[in-house]
């Protein structure tokens, strides 16, 4: 799903600081052929010549407008002067507008920009549901809304309080960062583990969030971690004792990082208000970032969610836990995949096989060669190297550097296969001795480790496939 950030924020605050609101794009299902009777909607203040000029202006942005869309019957340019009066009942043009829509002479009505059209975020929906009613949509050029399009009040409410906002930093005159204050029922608080209302972070609980996402990071399992908290004698959220469902609730939760989304569910039926999980594809989502505080860092928490989804994402599907794409079969250069092995190669398992059915091997192997391939790195000559290295490999080998100092790898983990490795490759090795692995690392080193295995990968494939075959 591709995520474009929204460019179009009032200019007063594109630079307030890091603040981003990134809406999913979602695909227009207009018929852009059908005529529609066509509103345009233009305020201007009266303030000087210059802007009855811009009344000029805009009635040519009008005429534009038009040429780009035939299928637009041009019905009226209604307009308001000044921009003080924010409210329907001082805007006699746009309180004429709507009596037309009433009387039924309008499809659509087209607007340059929200903040044009109501600054009022409650005033804004409650003529949009009215219009809506009567079957009249509307378009806001500058916000790229055309609620033609599968399109939700969250979304016009959103728009609607930037506008809101924007209006109240004019009227008070101040360079007020853009804070997103949701006017529409969303913001109302509810309790959160780690932080206290306002997100206030309770420090103590903040410790045990990072505690859980840094022994995921390690391989615990939920259930592991259930373990660890409650044999630590650490109260719960609900001030009982941990359960997996909680944990998991915490490692996905993106307010940790800071950020909201909203309209993660939506109704999707307006007769039965039954609410559904929004998949990104029919509705959009909002996603306000660096909303406040964060208890844990983007970078683990995107590492966290990645380990996720190899092991399936919590529901059905294979484990590619913590290769993920790196293997590559020596055979026929395709990615390995990871797969239960039949019994008889070894006994039941874990192993990496290529659908050539040429290759299968014990993860245990494999992981042994790995981490003794990063135990056995010469770290001064890495140290060395590294002002002679290119941006993206230097990147990668202060990542090690950083890694070697902070922890004690003992065990092979994707929070550190992932950033630096680059694949592992394999001998083509018909003969045990030549049972070699390879390490290209993101760096630009190479390092080569025997496997430990019994019989050649090549034979094991042979054993699983026989042992298959007999289960038939
Ligand atoms: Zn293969």
């Amino acid at each position: 799903m591709a995520n474009i950030i929204n460019s179009s924020m009032p200019s007063e605050h594109r630079d307030a600081p890091k603040k981003k609101v990134i809406i999913s794009e979602i695909k227009p299902i207009i018929d852009s052929t059908a005529p529609v009777r066509v509103a345009f909607y233009v305020r201007v203040s009266t303030d000087s010549e210059e802007q009855m000029n811009s009344f000029e202006n805009q009635k040519a942005a009008v005429q534009v407008v038009l040429k780009q869309h035939p299928e637009f019957q041009f019905v009226k340019i209604y307009s308001d002067a000044g921009i003080s009066g924010t409210l329907a009942e001082k805007r006699p043009g746009f309180l004429e507008m709507i009596a037309d829509c009433e009387a039924g002479k309008i499809d659509l009505i087209y607007t340059k920009s929200l903040s044009r059209w109501s600054r009022n975020t409650l005033e804004c929906l409650q003529y949009y549901r009215a219009l809506k009613d009567i079957g009249v949509n509307l378009i806001f050029e500058k916000e790229n809304i055309d609620t033609r399009n599968t399109f939700t009040e969250m979304a016009l409410s959103i728009y609607a309080s930037f506008a809101q906002e924007e209006s109240r930093s004019i009227s008070e005159n101040t360079k007020m960062g853009l804070r997103m204050r949701y006017e529409m029922g969303q913001d109302t608080w509810s309790e959160l583990y780690g932080y206290r209302k306002g997100y206030v972070i309770v420090e103590p609980e903040a410790a045990v969030i990072r505690k859980i996402f840094d022994l995921y990071e390690h391989n615990y399992s939920a259930k592991e971690i259930v373990k660890y908290l409650n044999g630590n004698g650490i109260p719960s959220p609900k001030n009982s004792t941990w359960q997996s469902t909680t944990v998991l609730g915490i490692l996905r939760n993106e307010k940790y990082v800071g950020d909201i989304i909203m309209q993660k569910s939506y109704v999707a039926d307006h007769l039965t208000h039954r609410q559904i999980n929004n998949d990104g594809t029919r509705v959009p989502t909002y996603t306000v970032l660096d909303h406040h505080k964060s208890i844990v860092s983007h970078e683990q928490f995107d590492m966290v969610q990645a380990i996720r989804m190899l092991h399936g994402g919590g529901k059905n599907g294979y484990d590619q836990y913590p290769f993920s794409d790196k293997l590559i079969c020596p055979y026929c250069k395709k990615r390995l995949t990871q797969r239960n092995i039949h019994g008889g190669a070894w006994g039941q398992g874990q192993g990496w096989g290529c659908a050539c059915g040429k290759f299968l091997l014990k993860s245990q192997s494999i992981e042994e060669a790995v981490l003794d391939a990063f135990l056995s790195l010469d770290m001064e000559s890495i140290e060395g190297r590294l002002p002679k290295l290119k941006p993206a490999r230097r990147a990668a080998a202060e990542k090690l550097i950083e890694l070697k100092k902070k922890e004690n790898v003992d065990a092979v983990h994707y929070f550190w296969v992932e950033p630096l490795i680059d694949s592992i490759e394999f001998g083509e090795c018909g003969v045990k001795e030549d049972c070699l692995l390879m390490v290209r690392w993101k760096f630009g080193m190479t390092s080569t480790r025997p496997l430990k295995t019994r019989k050649t990968p090549r034979q094991y494939a042979e054993l699983d496939k026989r042992k298959g075959r007999g289960k038939k």
